[in-house]
């Protein structure tokens, strides 16, 4: 997210336009960078759980959001695993999630409550993250973190000893822990060392299209405004502030330019740096290079399977009817898997499972700190072919990496890449 100051009104450009408002905020995008934002200007005392009672400057018509997408078709969020985690190395990581945790812990109660229909659209599953380790440098590493969410006030997170477990990681925070096998029965943990489990901590996943309409609706209920149209292009004066805004809204005929705004917020996710690139110098005396971001869209993909394996369910004793959904698990080879969606017979985990692979160095070859980025994006978007899924990728990597850490996946049916 890039944050600019805009200048006022009598600076700006000529442009040719249909419509001319006059908001005091732009927000590029309404995904949840762009949602979130939106929601702390208008609702800053009700976005976090904490009492603080803060006045905002700007009253909701005062905000304006453009999306050029409002399916969410190629939004990010909508087709990520809306994975939410606490378990990071860096003490601000950790703090900061914690208050996204926080944060759309409060939008969920809230939801939940105005609706009658669906009694959680947002479909929150507290499954937890468990990470693995597989060589004593990466057990190190989990037992460093652990700690380091511990000091930050993150707690609830496990520690438990996989087949390779050795006595030499016989500290502390290891003699309180238990085995890996007991705990998932159906996972191969005979060449792990350490696992870190985070139901406790409140970890989970959830459905960002249906967090993304709730804030949507209701912010569109107080009076913020949002327009459907592209950015494209703009004015930016000597100082580099974004003087005007130029929006496609669908033809040639039908664009608007904005100016006279106080703060421009750029959430446009990975084409951030597109949108940037597309803003030009006010004054043809003023000849600076437009102040670029490093920001590129990089390919990611998941694929989707069924199995319905019954060893593949884990029975909470205390209730015998509760399944435990399987935890976004990471194998030591950078895999992920995890449960998809919520069985609403058993309350727990169903037979659908999303997973993924982290990237290697050389799918992402590009190296966006030398490069010239003006001239280069549309090749990487070329060559990384940013929009495909590597469907061969799933047979040929993924399945044997799943196979061999639980056996029952050797049954699974693929059933979906994105
Ligand atoms: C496959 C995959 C899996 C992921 N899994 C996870 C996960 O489990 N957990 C996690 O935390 N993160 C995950 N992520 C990352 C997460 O999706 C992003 O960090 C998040 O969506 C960023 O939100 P955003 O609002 O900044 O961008 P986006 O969600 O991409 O939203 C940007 C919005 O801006 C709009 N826009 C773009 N250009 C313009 C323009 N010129 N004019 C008007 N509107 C414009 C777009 O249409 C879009 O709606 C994943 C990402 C992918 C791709």
């Amino acid at each position: 997210m890039a944050y600019f100051r805009a200048l006022p009104s009598s600076q700006s450009c000529a442009f040719s336009s249909s419509t001319s408002t006059s908001p005091k905020v732009i927000i590029i995008g309404s995904g949840p960078t762009a949602l979130s934002t939106a929601h702390h200007l208008v609702f800053p005392s009700s976005s976090t759980s904490t009492s603080t009672s803060t006045v905002s400057p700007y009253t909701p018509s005062d905000i304006l959001m453009i999306e050029r997408d409002p399916t969410y078709g190629t939004n990010s969020a909508c087709l990520s695993a809306g994975g939410v985690r606490t378990q990071f190395s860096y003490p601000q990581n950790v703090a900061m999630s914690n208050y996204g945790l926080s944060f759309l812990s409060t939008i969920r109660e809230e939801c939940m409550a105005s609706t009658t229909d669906n009694p959680d659209p947002m479909q929150f599953v507290n499954a937890g993250y468990l990470f693995l380790a597989g060589t004593q440098n990466g057990s190190d590493c989990l037992q460093k973190n652990h700690a380091t969410q511990q000091d930050v006030g993150v707690l609830g997170s496990i520690l438990l000893k996989g087949g390779l477990f050795s006595s030499t990681n016989n500290n502390n925070a290891i003699e309180t822990s238990t085995d890996l096998s007991s705990s998932f029965p159906y996972l191969n943990s005979t060449d792990i060392q350490l696992g870190q489990y985070s139901r406790g901590a409140g970890d989970g996943y959830f459905d960002p299209y249906g967090y993304m309409q709730y804030l949507k609706q209701k912010l569109t209920s107080a009076g913020v405004q949002f327009l459907k149209g592209e950015v494209v292009g703009g004015k930016l004066d000597a100082q580099q502030s974004i003087s005007e805004i130029h929006v496609n809204c669908g033809n040639d005929n039908n664009k608007s330019v904005f100016y006279s705004f106080e703060k421009v917020v750029l959430c446009a996710g990975s084409s951030s740096g597109k949108v940037l690139d597309s803003f030009t110098p006010c004054s043809s005396s003023f000849h600076s290079p437009v102040q670029q971001i490093p920001v590129i869209g990089r390919r990611r993909v998941i694929h989707s399977f069924t199995c319905s394996d019954p060893t593949l369910k884990t029975i909470i004793e205390s209730d015998k009817s509760n399944t435990v959904p399987h935890p976004l698990t990471v194998d030591p080879s950078g895999l992920w898997y995890r449960s998809e969606g919520r069985d609403h017979k058993t309350k727990g985990c169903g037979d659908k499972f999303l997973t993924g692979m982290s990237p290697t160095e050389s799918d992402d070859d590009d190296d966006y700190c030398t490069m010239n980025l003006m001239d280069d994006r549309d090749r990487i978007d070329k060559c990384l072919e940013i929009n495909q899924a590597d469907t061969d990728k799933f047979n040929e990597v993924i399945w044997p990496i799943l196979y061999n850490r639980v056996e029952a996946f050797g049954q699974l049916k693929h059933t979906g890449s994105w």
